[in-house]
């Protein structure tokens, strides 16, 4: 049995491939409709006042998947196209992506439909502050653990933690990750998702035969994830060939000088007018020759409108979200590997556990160690996810669910269900 789509909303994207994993494992029709069903969507409005006076109200929500295997985990986005379908879409992929690295978390997303970027510095602050103190009973430590997303910063993440450490009358850092570290973040969490679409990246170019140095990358959205994964191929000697933003796209054949574009970026906040590429369309940076495309900015960039004029040989979902399933089955039959989502992005929430944990223990570890722990966690999934593709003869992204969704059901069975 499948669970119907209902429209074509990114949460429905996101069951499809949920059923194209569940068709393929026997999985009854229950545990299904419990799977497809968030557990919780909450929808806040928040009331803020401008520094020139005035009164203006915000929505917020958090829609907390799946807590079967441990807290709900999941970011916080700020942006103006946030929607509570794209939220709860967003968390629906935080259960699987936490289960295919196997986490103790469940599922969750949270989302504020704003531009950062029309606040002020209080502005920013009393909006976090409110929509925190309206999910005060529903986020902590053991219940739903908050993180950055697009938008959001560990600046962000120590208002929350201070807002619900006043409420509850102590220190509890343990309520979100992706802080500073000098309120508890851990070590490596800014780059750990980079990081972690590099480290299953050149672990796939190894098997295709792709040569790191001198590979050529495109990369597009230039800001946590993006930005740092492009740092990590450029040190393993790739060859950046683009790089794009919400400014546009910038494209070099020689190589983009990473570390200028940057340093841009620290300046100018975005890329516009950054000179070291010539400018093309976002649409024609996706569309570029090259060994490996990064789509690291928003969903359904990949559609059935440009997927047969993709080239590259691999693609890897810093974002979430980025392929639409018309577009995921025409890559498949064109013979581009795609490394899901779910596990390509999967290193942030990874250094998120780490941070919860050593929040929890009161003791943090050196950069190398959670490096190490990061590489260990990612490669020993992939490989394990990889080689259940090559048995049953199904994408990287089917085998990923497959294994996740196992994972939840198994939990789900040994539970049993409260009624
Ligand atoms: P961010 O806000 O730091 O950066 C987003 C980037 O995308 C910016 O450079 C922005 O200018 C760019 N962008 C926005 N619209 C664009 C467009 N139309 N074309 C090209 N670029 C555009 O956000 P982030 O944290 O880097 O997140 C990027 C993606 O990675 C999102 O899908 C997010 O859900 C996912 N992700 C983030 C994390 C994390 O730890 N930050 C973890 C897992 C997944």
């Amino acid at each position: 049995m499948s669970v119907p789509v209902r429209d074509v909303s990114v949460f429905g994207d996101a069951i499809t491939y949920f059923n194209e994993a569940a068709n393929l494992l026997d999985i009854d029709p229950g545990a299904r409709a419990l799977l497809t069903h968030p557990s919780r969507q909450i929808t806040v409005a928040i009331p803020f006042q401008r520094d020139a006076g005035g009164l203006e109200v915000l929505t917020g929500y958090r829609v907390q998947y799946n807590f079967l295997r441990g807290p709900a985990k999941g970011g916080i986005r700020y942006h103006p196209g946030v929607t509570l379908d794209e939220v709860t879409a967003l968390a629906f992929w935080m259960t699987w992506k936490c289960a295919v690295v196997d986490l103790p978390f469940g599922g969750a997303k949270g989302g504020v439909t704003v531009d950062p970027t029309s606040l002020s510095e209080s502005e920013l602050e009393r909006v976090t502050r409110r929509y925190a103190a309206e999910l005060i009973e529903v986020i902590g430590p053991d219940k739903d653990v908050p993180a950055p997303d697009v938008g959001t910063t560990p600046q962000v993440m120590a208002w929350i933690m201070d807002t619900y450490s006043m409420h509850a009358r102590q220190n509890v850092p343990g309520v979100v990750t992706g802080k500073p570290l000098a309120l508890g973040g851990s070590r490596g969490r800014v780059e750990a998702t980079g990081r972690g679409v590099s480290i299953v990246a050149l672990d796939q170019m190894e098997q295709m035969g792709i040569k790191a140095q001198g590979a050529r990358i495109v990369v597009q959205g230039f800001g946590n994830v993006g930005s740092i994964a492009a740092e990590m191929f450029a040190a393993q000697g790739s060859r950046i060939i683009a790089i794009s933003d919400v400014s546009g796209a910038y494209h070099n054949a020689k190589g983009i000088d990473i570390a200028a574009a940057v340093a841009h970026c620290a300046r100018n906040r975005t890329l516009a007018g950054f000179q070291g590429g010539e400018q093309i369309s976002n649409e024609q940076l996706l569309e570029l020759e090259c060994e490996v495309l990064v789509p690291a900015a928003l969903e359904k960039v990949l559609t059935q409108e440009n997927a047969e004029r993709v080239k590259a040989r691999l693609i890897v979902e810093g974002a979430n979200g980025p392929t639409t399933p018309e577009a995921d089955h025409i890559f498949n039959r064109n013979g581009i590997v795609v490394i899901p989502d779910i596990i390509a992005n999967a290193g942030g929430v990874t250094v998120s556990y780490f941070e919860w944990a050593q929040d929890r223990a009161g003791y943090f570890w050196k950069e190398s160690e959670v490096n190490e722990r990061l590489a260990d966690v990612m490669l020993t999934n992939f490989a394990k996810l990889r080689t259940l593709a090559q048995q049953r003869g199904v994408s990287l992204r089917t085998a990923a669910y497959m294994v996740a969704i196992d994972r939840v059901v198994t939990t789900m069975h040994l539970r049993g269900v409260y009624a």
